[in-house]
């Protein structure tokens, strides 16, 4: 299976002393060269998504409003999110990409695929930038697997640390996506969404599913969620493509959160992913970078996924375990599972 690659790094969307920064993924290229991880993958160029793929997401008015603010010269489009003068550009770039690596895989030049891109998109909703988020790039992705290959049932499974309110928001009431969040939950903890009862609306109820975590969950109660709920659930619905928001600031290290997982807790999780798309959808999952701020677990995070990706054994885990025990989340898991799976 050929795994296709993807690389839109944004180098002119970033902003001193702001934690989503083109620094995050500078050097990632030369340092997945390193490790040999680019061989025998297929690299695809980004494209700038064109207005009717940005339009069966987003509206109009939100991306005017986007565009006039970076021919402005750019400044604050909410309290955490910056647009610089070639940020929609970028933007569209990123989307874009997510749009190629869709038509990579299903138009079968491809089996799976990374798409390592900035800005993120996971909180960015159909009229609104938040969240470091201008648009929505699995989103976008999902529309044109929809319209485009007429893919009747996606999977998006987003284990960013925080949850993906965007993407909740643009699937809410369809029974055509089923969403699935795993994230830090308070409501003091961005965007303090992602509640357990936040489960659709209308013809999507039930397609919303929302794994609340306390701080310090770490890998244990990650791999319980996967395997108590995540898969059961996904078996249920029988995607035929899988698109995931993967963000490594739920690593221990992350300076934003505290979900305690480890570089040796993502590839459990990936490599679960990918057997999920194996048994369900002939192996195809679109993997899509949000966020993550240690740079390391950032790097090694990738590096990790796309040697999952290409078949390779083994995980490299310089950062090891959170220093700290773990919360127990039986109950919490327990409690979702009587409420999503059927008996
Ligand atoms: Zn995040």
């Amino acid at each position: 299976m050929t795994t296709a690659f993807l690389f839109a790094p944004a180098g002119e969307h970033t902003l001193a002393h702001h934690p989503e920064g083109y620094e995050r993924v500078a050097g990632l290229l030369p340092f997945l060269a390193h490790y040999q991880a680019l061989e025998g993958v297929l690299q695809i160029q980004p494209q700038p998504a064109s207005p009717a793929q940005m339009t069966r997401v987003h509206t109009h008015a939100h991306l005017q409003r986007v565009r006039t603010l970076a021919r402005l010269g750019g400044g604050r489009i909410d309290p955490d999110t910056y647009v610089t003068p070639q940020s929609y550009e970028l933007g569209l770039l990123a989307a874009g990409g997510c749009v190629a690596m869709t038509n990579a895989i299903l138009g079968g030049r491809a089996g799976n695929g990374l798409a390592v891109v900035r800005p993120p998109g996971h909180h960015a909703s159909a009229d609104r930038a938040e969240g470091f988020c201008l648009f929505n790039n699995v989103a976008i992705a999902a529309r044109h697997a929809q319209e485009v290959y007429g893919v009747e049932r996606i999977l998006i499974v987003d284990f960013d640390v925080h949850h993906g309110n965007g993407t909740q928001r643009v699937f809410y009431e369809d029974d055509c996506v089923l969403f699935v969040s795993l994230h830090l939950y308070s409501r003091f903890f961005y965007p303090g969404l992602g509640d357990t009862q936040e489960l659709g609306l209308g013809s999507g109820r039930g397609y919303t599913l929302n794994v609340p975590f306390p701080a310090g969950v770490g890998d244990h109660g990650y791999r319980q969620a996967f395997e108590l709920l995540v898969r059961p659930k996904a078996v249920q619905f029988q995607p035929q493509l899988i698109l995931v928001s993967v963000g490594f600031d739920a690593h221990w290290r992350d300076p934003l959160a505290a979900a305690g997982l480890s570089l040796t807790g993502y590839d459990f999780i990936v490599r679960y992913l990918l057997q999920l798309a194996a048994d369900c959808c002939g192996g195809k999952i679109l993997f899509v970078l949000e966020g993550g701020y240690y740079r390391e677990a950032l790097h090694y995070g990738l590096l990790n996924l796309l040697n999952a990706l290409t078949g390779r054994e083994g995980c490299l885990d310089p950062l090891g375990p959170m220093p700290a025990p773990e919360q127990d989340v039986t109950n919490l898991l327990n409690r979702l599972a009587a409420l999503h799976l059927r008996k």
